[in-house]
């Protein structure tokens, strides 16, 4: 399999030193409810775990919660929550939405809060090999010491000052050095330390969670692209200093980032995030995940409620594909799916490479119509369909019937009607049809399939 390697800048063929293949991902800094943007991360990376396991390969993964941060502390004084709750209250919003997505849990989710020890330690080890120094009860790393700084995000000495743009500090020996330790500030919440109290900062937590939960390497590193500078960077720079190992991730790989229809990133400052919650309201898991993977992990996805619709469309009639009737069961002609799994490694080979994947599947979709009407044994192609979605995480199971779901209850009755039809029980078929009428839903069949609109 190759993998878009962002240290080397090129698709490299994944080698597996180690069993299982330890992955690490950066997770979500708990202040707020999950939105699209921090599913298409954590599913991408799942997908990755998955596939390789597909492939015969035990995959390791840890993916952390920062749960104290400058913007929790924030948060919590503007809503007079104790920050405490708020971060806690988010790991479980964060894995529920995850839940909701059918997202396979990570082997550990470590949260920081949790982990001062071997943070402490690794802030210890810098300080001791000169690689960090304490001033005013902070400890800061010495970037200048550092002779292959910005190998990962490709920055230079003349970028520097945009780290001291990001964290103005009077007591660093220079502006470009960045904090592995804060001290406590006023009210803030604080562990002891050989410097005095204080809290890690944000890039530090990862070197040390890695390290602990997966050694002084990893296999896979990933995150989303806004994160290789300097997140990134400084964890490689901090990791290679204390434990000597280079590379500590064999492989950087980074998703795209998620934007809104006109171009626009979704974030929190702009006020046009839309959380999993609700986007599960109106959308299957099915249809969010398929949506995520119609564009390659590495480009930009694009939100609009146009491209989700089309998504569920499509998941609409996969599920259809699964559970038409063989009508040819036990012919003697039966349907040889094996040039389809073929298609969809080699396309999954090539740096996760989830569109050409999808259309592999639709071109089985298609052929398992094809095949059912001409009274051929589809059980092979249906079987091999179950196996490439399941890849891709998708259940293909009916959308569950519950108080938001009232698009779920128009599918579930679509897919009753598609079945009756297969079997040419037209009476049925009409009848649902008539129903949906009555509660407002048109339809119009056409060769794509099924679509549905309110009037
Ligand atoms: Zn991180």
């Amino acid at each position: 399999m190759k993998l878009y390697n962002t240290l080397t800048r090129k698709k490299e063929e994944f080698k597996r030193i180690s069993d299982p293949v330890r992955m690490y991902v950066c997770g979500v800094t708990t202040y707020d409810e999950p939105h699209l943007g921090h599913a298409l991360a954590t599913v991408i990376f799942e997908l990755l775990q998955s596939y390789l396991e597909y492939r015969g390969i035990n995959v390791r993964r840890v993916q952390n919660f920062t749960d104290v941060d400058d913007k929790i502390i924030d948060r919590a004084a503007e809503t007079g929550v104790g920050w405490y709750d708020l971060t806690q209250e988010h790991v479980g919003t964060f894995l529920e939405a995850m839940d909701g997505l059918n997202v396979r849990r990570a082997d550990v989710h470590p949260r920081v809060t949790e982990e001062m020890e071997p943070i402490i330690e690794l802030i210890g080890k810098l300080v001791e090999s000169g690689a960090a120094y304490e001033a005013g009860g902070s400890v800061y790393y010495r970037v200048r010491r550092d002779e292959d700084y910005g190998k990962l995000s490709g920055r230079t000495i003349d970028h520097m000052d945009e780290l001291a743009r990001l964290e103005p500090d009077l007591l660093k020996e220079n502006p470009e050095d960045f904090a592995l330790w804060k001290a406590q500030k006023p009210g803030e919440p604080y562990w002891d330390s050989p410097w005095g109290p204080g809290r890690p900062g944000w890039h530090i937590e990862c070197s040390a969670m890695a390290r602990r939960y997966l050694g002084d390497q990893v296999d896979i590193h990933g995150g989303g692209l806004d994160l290789v500078f300097p997140h990134h960077e400084n964890e490689v720079a901090q990791s290679e200093s204390a434990t000597s190992v280079v590379p500590f991730a064999r492989y950087w790989v980074h998703n795209g980032l998620l934007r809104m229809a006109g171009d626009e990133k979704m974030s929190k400052s702009l006020g046009n995030v839309v959380t999993v919650r609700d986007a599960l309201k109106s959308y299957s898991a099915d249809a969010i995940r398929l949506w995520i993977f119609q564009s390659h992990y590495r480009s930009p996805a694009t939100y609009d409620d146009e491209n989700l619709a089309a998504a569920e469309r499509a998941v609409r009639r996969l599920r259809q594909a699964a559970n038409v009737t063989n009508v040819g069961a036990g012919a003697g002609d039966r349907y040889d799916a094996n040039h389809v799994r073929q298609r969809f490694v080699e396309a999954m080979d090539d740096d996760l490479n989830t569109p050409r994947a999808l259309a592999a599947i639709f071109d089985l979709t298609r052929e398992i119509f094809t095949a059912q009407s001409n009274g051929v044994d589809i059980a092979d192609g249906q079987g091999m369909l179950r196996e490439l979605t399941g890849v891709l995480g998708l259940t293909l199971e009916e959308p569950q019937l519950g108080g938001d779901a009232d698009v779920a209850e128009v599918e579930a009755m679509l897919a009753k009607r598609e079945s009756a039809r297969q079997e040419r029980d037209f009476a049925t078929a009409d009848e649902i049809r008539d129903q949906l009428i009555s509660m407002g839903i048109e339809i119009s069949d056409t060769p794509q399939g099924t679509t549905w609109r309110r009037v």
